[in-house]
């Protein structure tokens, strides 16, 4: 019989848990054949999220949970979700039913004998969201797929079925910034694309700032692609030019009309356009060295407080 481990990462849902245990489990006892397991991995919740899923444990025996000492972010709660989950089948679904448990078996058919090795879904709309928010979505989205060798889905969501060999594989790329959509894809194997349109939260609220979103697209970057390095020494190559042809053109002024004195505006704005460059250059080059500093510590990716887990 297959298993399905499904990884519920949880942070400030004790409103969402319920309401998500009913429906998933009205589609796992529609699957035959089918054993479900629940990992939910509480992500240093500061409500009573922790009681809502041990009380939940306490009635179903299928029902694992991992809480962390704090909270370490929803990549770390995926990662220790698929590190303890014991399925020959991962699925990956928000708590919020913004993922709806209705496709887990069109997802469990494409990777059971569809010959795919991952069913993913994507959102085809970004109705509900902030026009802002989906302008700098899609704009972020070309960027790194220009930039990065890796491709990013516009619109894929971390709701998605893997085999076991794919998790495993993700599981291997242990590294501390963890980006999984860049994740997915550069473990390869063949993905199915389930399209639907987005529902909005059954309960609570998103824990997405715009703030967070800005920090975690530049995870992304930093994380999949060293163009932003080239671009420091592509600048310096075109100001080189740029100067070859100031400093002919001001000899010949000289020589031809004499009054070398005058320019001190341009001058300004010639410095000051370097200065940001420079300072600009720095700043990317930093970025890079912070997330190699922090790879280097090799920091644990999250600590556990309790589980109901045994190894
Ligand atoms: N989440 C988490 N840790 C965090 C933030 C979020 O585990 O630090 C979980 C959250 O409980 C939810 C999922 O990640 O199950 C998606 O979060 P949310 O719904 O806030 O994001 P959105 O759907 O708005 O992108
Ligand atoms: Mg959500």
């Amino acid at each position: 019989m297959d298993k399905i481990s499904v990884i519920v990462p949880c942070f400030n849902e004790e409103q969402a848990i319920p309401i998500f245990y009913r429906e998933i489990t009205k589609i796992s006892a529609g699957m035959n054949g089918v054993e479900f397991e629940y990992v939910f991995v509480n992500d240093g919740s500061k409500d009573k999220t922790e009681q809502v899923i041990r009380g939940l444990a306490e009635r179903d025996k299928t029902v694992k949970y991992i809480s962390f000492s704090r909270n370490f972010g929803k990549e770390s709660a995926m990662y220790a979700g698929m590190e303890n989950a014991s399925g020959d089948y991962v699925v990956i679904m928000d708590v919020d039913l913004q993922d709806p448990p209705a496709l887990i078996p069109e997802m469990y058919e494409a990777v059971k004998s569809g010959g795919y090795d991952c069913a993913a879904t994507r959102r085809v709309d970004r109705k509900g969201e902030a026009r802002i928010r989906s302008l700098f979505a899609r704009a972020f989205y070309k960027l790194i797929n220009h930039i990065s060798q890796t491709e990013i889905v516009d619109g894929a969501r971390d709701f998605r079925l893997m085999s076991r060999r794919m998790v495993d594989s993700i599981l291997s790329m242990c590294e501390y910034n963890r980006f999984s959509k860049g994740i997915f894809s550069w473990v390869g194997f063949e993905t199915k694309w389930i399209g639907y349109e987005n529902i909005n939260r059954s309960a609570g609220e998103t824990k997405w700032s715009f703030w967070k979103l800005f920090k975690y697209s530049i995870d992304g970057i930093v994380g999949f692609s060293t163009a932003p390095l080239a671009l420091s020494s592509l600048m310096g190559i075109i100001l080189f030019f740029i100067s070859i042809v100031g400093i002919i053109f001001i000899i010949v002024r000289q020589l031809l009309y004499g009054g070398s004195a005058y320019g001190w505006p341009s001058m300004i704005c010639v410095i000051l356009l370097v200065g940001g460059l420079q300072l600009l250059s720095i700043g990317i080059l930093g970025q890079y060295l912070s997330k190699t500093y922090l790879e280097t510590k090799r920091r644990p990716i999250y600590i556990i407080k309790e589980t109901n887990i045994e190894k």
